[in-house]
């Protein structure tokens, strides 16, 4: 029998991985991602994480943790070749491109920005490869009221978002998120959205769980409100349990309903 679900693209942080359970990542779900893969399955952990920080992060799992594809940031794209990860182009390099001719507009009010929110805030600002404004709130409130702000200054540049993941933030184009990115996945697998299950638990994976990407959407009990309010609102599954058991149980939920055994 097919698999319904031919493409799964999970979250990282709060969504598959808790850095205070042990083991980080269930064998449950990666039991249960590997029966998948061995029935054609692909596998995508979407992320804001970048390369160094992830790979740290699965290396200190200490059990074979084997995604197909990697999006770091929210946006660059990566293929496991069957020895490692290489980068998908022309999507990183038209990705790159867009941010650079982006930023170019967004750097001469840079000082004002960064101004009103240490006028403020006891926040962390800086610039890193990715982004010329990134952001760490002292706290989730904080966060609320910068990204209030910075919301608004986004409305007036065409192409920039602030995209947001707890008490962290950064601009970005609007072009490339964890749901384009998912979407460029589907396309190169030859595989549609109704083929696609997408769990998240925070801001930053409300792109992707939509059913424009993801026919079969899923958050773990401990997503933020908001997020739960997508995915119910789109006749996903918010799960009972935690992170990567709450992934778990929703994978198996799909795939009963869709009378699939493994
Ligand atoms: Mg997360």
């Amino acid at each position: 029998m097919s698999l319904p679900i031919k493409l799964i693209s999970t979250d990282f942080d709060g969504t598959i991985f808790a850095e205070s359970d042990t083991p980080a990542i269930s064998m449950e779900l990666l039991g249960l991602i590997a029966r998948l893969q061995a029935r054609g399955a692909k596998w995508v952990i979407n992320t804001g994480r970048d390369m160094v920080s992830l790979q740290a992060a699965l290396v200190r799992i200490g059990q074979p943790v084997r995604p197909d594809f990697l999006v770091l940031v929210e946006r660059e794209m990566h293929a496991h070749d069957g020895m490692r990860f290489v980068g998908i182009n022309p999507w990183n390099e038209e990705c790159h491109r867009a941010h650079r001719d982006l930023f170019v507009r967004v750097m001469p009010d840079l000082p004002r920005l960064t101004g009103w929110i240490k006028a403020r805030f006891s926040a962390t600002v800086y610039e890193d490869p990715y982004s010329p404004l990134c952001l760490i709130a002292a706290n989730n409130g904080d966060a609320d009221l910068i990204h209030e702000y910075l919301e608004g200054y986004c409305g007036g540049v065409s192409d920039l978002t602030l995209v947001r993941n707890d008490v962290y933030a950064r601009f970005s184009h609007a072009g490339y998120n964890k749901g384009t990115a998912l979407e460029e996945i589907t396309r190169r697998l030859g595989l549609t959205a109704a083929e696609v299950f997408a769990a998240g638990d925070h801001l930053n994976d409300l792109p992707m769980l939509s059913r424009r990407y993801a026919h079969w959407l899923a958050s773990p009990h401990n997503a933020v409100q908001s997020v739960k309010q997508a995915v119910l609102s789109q006749h996903g599954c918010v799960s009972r349990f935690p992170a990567s058991r709450g992934v778990a149980e929703a994978l198996l939920l799909f795939l009963r309903q869709t009378g699939v055994e493994l």
